[in-house]
Formats: structure tokens, sequence, C-alpha cells
């Protein structure tokens, strides 16, 4: 293997300096089950260069003084400092977590860079301030919306470019700084992040990078310069971070897990469904934040989408990631594989019965490889109904009505996606309207750049992507002002 994919270094101060801790993490090829490479596991000192550095360029540093334009356009050249390292970045992520070339060739090269202009565009239209007049006393107040400042980014591995960068374009364009701490499944690809980010002349201390297990993440979200947090990962991380974060009496923004309900209706174009899914089930070995994981089907058309799922699955070829053919690559970890099948037995010892998969395939012999899997006669009490497995196991529930299907979908302690499937899409928008969800497709479930999007529930606090994700890096001042003797 390539000996340069051990660093020893972390991004801070527009440069790459030595790590200060001894301790390292390896990153392992899922596929192959090999060490790619790995990463230093840095410690305080480390974290304190990266806030220390941050903290300077957002105080005195030419960020805090620069104009919304000069931000966009150095975030355009950070777009196309990225895009010209798509391939290697979209290859990398591919072999530290076994994310399909072509999955991650759109997750981490296209997704990024389009959220880098999507809120570069945000940057240049952008007014700090806005006049009223006041409603006590005869003047005005300026309303001013100015940048919370050091911002603490966590990024978790399965869609490692695209989930930091919905963090980092929203704070470079509100005016933040910046520390990010990538998973450390993923943090090799982090780096060719910060190589972009130095040939696109950022200034020093606008973006840095620290690496490390859970530990290094809770050192940058305790740190005392830290102004806010953005998190994306698990509930029950999410929740630590949360009280880390109420504590400080610093804002924080969680994604969280979900556990996104599919209903179906009776009137369901089955092979219009079947079409839109194979990313929206199996897409990423099912390690999907808001992957269709909960099918509530009616009674009438309970085995037809049953069986449209079964061939869903059996069509799946898996393989080396890397290979064009392959459209699900191993789980990310042995761990993570380790989990899934814990799930499957759950769901067998409840009484659910396997349609398909449930095992790990025959071929290649190595691998976290793992079948996709359908689960069909379950009830949403199961294990398998209401926790996030993050693997490629679809549960399918019965339903008589319609009251029942809503029910159904509402009784999760998550709320982040969920999705209906029906020849009528105006009743489609009713049903979307009685789910207790962030967000929510009919007849396709599409994140969309320009609307805010996250959870409801457990599923998460805050919003990222569209001017909400924006304002997210915002506090607002009101400066009053008595009227002058001239207005
Ligand atoms: P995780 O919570 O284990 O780790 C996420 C990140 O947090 C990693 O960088 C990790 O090192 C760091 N971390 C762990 N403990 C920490 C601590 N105490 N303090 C600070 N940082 C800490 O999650 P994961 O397994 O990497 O990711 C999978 C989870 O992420 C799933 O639950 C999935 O649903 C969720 N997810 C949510 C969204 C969303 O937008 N809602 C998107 C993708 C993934």
């Amino acid at each position: 293997m390539d000996t340069t994919l051990d660093r020893r270094d972390i991004y801070a101060d527009g440069r790459f300096q030595p790590t200060t801790s001894t301790g390292t993490v390896p990153v392992v090829n899922p596929t192959t089950e090999e060490v790619l490479g790995s990463v230093p596991a840095s410690g305080d000192q480390d974290v304190d260069t990266a806030v220390g550095a941050a903290r300077r360029a957002f105080y005195s540093g030419p960020w805090g003084r620069a104009t919304p334009v000069e931000r966009a356009d150095a975030m355009d050249r950070l777009a196309a400092a990225l895009e010209r390292r798509g391939d290697d970045l979209a290859r990398l992520v591919s072999q530290e977590m076994g994310m399909p070339l072509e999955l991650s060739r759109f997750n981490n090269m296209f997704g990024p860079v389009s959220t880098l202009r999507y809120y570069a565009g945000l940057a240049r239209e952008f007014q700090a301030e806005e006049t009223r007049t006041a409603v006590n006393y005869p003047g005005r107040t300026v309303l001013r919306r100015e940048p919370v400042g050091v911002v603490g980014m966590i990024a978790p591995w399965n869609y490692p470019l695209q989930l930091a960068m919905t963090k980092l374009a929203p704070a470079l364009a509100a005016g933040c700084t910046t520390v990010l701490k990538p998973a450390p499944e993923t943090a090799l690809s982090a780096y060719l992040l910060a190589e972009a980010a130095d040939e696109a002349d950022l200034p020093a201390g606008v973006f840095n990078l620290v690496t490390g297990l859970g530990a290094t993440g809770e050192l940058l979200v305790r740190h005392p310069q830290v102004d806010k947090v953005a998190f994306t990962g698990s509930t029950t991380t999410g929740r630590r971070i949360a009280a880390i974060c109420g504590d400080k009496l610093v804002p924080v923004n969680l994604e969280l897990g979900g556990k996104s309900a599919a209903i179906v209706l009776d009137d369901v174009d089955l092979d219009a469904m079947l079409a839109q899914l194979p990313f929206l089930t199996f897409g990423n070995s099912g390690q999907t934040c808001f992957a269709m994981t909960r099918f509530i089907a009616p009674r009438s058309r309970y085995d037809e989408v049953v069986g449209g799922l079964e061939r869903l699955a059996t069509s799946q070829v898996l393989g080396d990631p890397l290979d064009p053919a392959t459209t699900m690559g191993p789980l990310v970890t042995e761990r993570q594989r380790a989990r899934v099948e814990s799930y499957v037995r759950l769901g067998t010892g409840a009484g659910a019965r396997v349609v398909t998969g449930g095992r790990r395939p025959p071929e290649p012999g190595r691998g976290y490889f793992f079948e996709p899997t359908v689960f069909a006669d379950a009830d949403n009490s199961m294990p398998i109904a209401r926790e996030e497995i993050f693997g490629p196991v679809l549960t399918v529930i019965r339903y008589d009505d319609e009251a029942e299907a809503v029910a159904i979908a509402n009784d999760s302690d998550y709320g982040l996606a969920g999705s209906v499937w029906t020849g009528d899409p105006e009743h489609g928008l009713d049903i979307a309207r009685r789910v207790e969800a962030g967000t929510f497709g009919v007849n396709q479930y599409i994140p969309d750049l320009g609307s805010p999007w996250g959870g409801y529930k457990a599923s998460g606090m805050g919003r990222e992507y569209g001017p909400e994700g924006m304002a997210a890096y915002l506090k607002t001042k009101a400066v009053f002002t008595p009227l002058a003797t001239s207005d």
C-alpha cells in the first residue's frame, strides 16, 4: 500500500504541520480487510492548535473583514480545487468505506462542489443589515446578522465529504471559521479537502483539520473557544454532544439517525415505485440516514410489495466498489456487519420471516459483505421496525386502512424522512401533512440543496441546506437607534 496514506500531520493555520500526538488510528479497506493507511489520534494540543488558528482567523485575520462577495470568491476557488481532485476523492472514499465508485463520485465530488457553489451564491446575495421602524420609541432598529464564530464540525463516514460540506459551505458563507473532525473510518479523504483549501488560498485558519476517534471529537466539542457545533452521526452521540453544548450554552446542529417509513397505498404503480427504490433502500449498503427501511403495505397488495422488494434485493450486484458492475459494496466495518447480523437474529427471534438475504454471501469470502435482506410478516413493535439498523435490511409491515398506515409511520422515536407511494400525488401530499418527519417524498425522495433538511424527534435539531442552513451560522444583533433630527 502507498505509504503516503500514513498521515502524521494535521492542517491548521493554513499549513500541514506535524501532529503532537503519538497515537494513530488505522483506516481499513472493508472490501479487502487490509489496512489502507492511518491518521493521527489528535489530542488536546492538536485540537488547541486548530481551534486557536480558527479563533485568530475569525477575530484578527482577513476572513472577519472580508465582504460576503470576497468569501464567495474564495468558496468558488475551493469548489474548483475540489473538483480537480474529484476522481481521487471518489476512489479514496470507495476504498475507505466501500461505496460504489459512481455513487462516491456523485456524493464526494459533485455534491460537495454543488453545495459550495450554492452557498457561494447565497453569500453574494447576503445582506448583513436590515432596518426596522421601532415599535416602542420614535426611531429604528438596525438588525445585524453576524457570524457565530468558530465552528466545530463533526462528520460521519457514510457520505464523508458531503456531510462535511453541509457544514463547511454555509459556515464559510456566513463568515465563520472552522475545524473539521472527520470520522476515523474516512479520515484520509478529509486530507484531500484540506489540500483543496490550501490550493484555493483560503486565509490561514479559516479551515482546519484534526483527526481521531470520538475522544478527539469530544475535545473539539468541549473546547471553550468553539462557539458552535455542527454534528452528523448517531442519536446516541448526538445526545451526548447536545448535553455538552447545553452546559457550555453554545448552539448545536444535530443531524441524527432515522427509521424512515415508506407508506405504500393500494393504488400504487408498483413498477414505478420499484424504479425509484434501488438507492433509497440498498444504496450505500443501506448505510444512508434517510433510507426507506420500513415499508408499510396494504393487506390487499402486501404479497406484491414483498415480491417486488425481493426482486430488488436479489438484483443487487455485490462486489468490489471499484468495479463498475457493482451496485452494492461491503458494510463499512466488521463491527457494523456484526450489528446488522444481530438485528437479523432479533427479527427472526421475534417471528418475522426472512424473504431473502439474512446472511453473508458465500462469495467473495473476504470483505464485510452482507446480503440485501427483506423481512416480511413483521409488526411495528419489533426491534427491526423500531431501531436504526444502518445496513441493507428492509422490514415490511401490513396495514388495513390508511389511518392505521399513518399511525404506524408516526409510531417511531425517529422522524428524519418518509415517503408515500400512490397513483394520486395530491392525496400523497395529504398523507405528507399527517406524517411526523422533517422531510418527506411523494412518489420519490430527493433531498434538495435549496430546501431545509433535517429531522423531527430523535432524528435531530436544526436544519442543513437552503437559506435555513446558512441562518444556522448567523446570530442576530439589534441596534436601537433614535430618530436623528434630520430623519
Ligand atoms: P457516530 O455517532 O458513531 O460518529 C459520528 C462522528 O462523531 C464520528 O466522527 C465520531 O468519531 C464522532 N464522535 C463519536 N463520539 C463522539 C463524542 N463523544 N464527541 C464528539 N464526537 C464524537 O456515528 P457513525 O456511526 O459514524 O454514523 C452513522 C450514524 O450517523 C447513523 O446513526 C446515521 O443515521 C447518522 N447519520 C445521520 C445523518 C443525518 O443527516 N441525519 C446523515 C448521515 C448519517
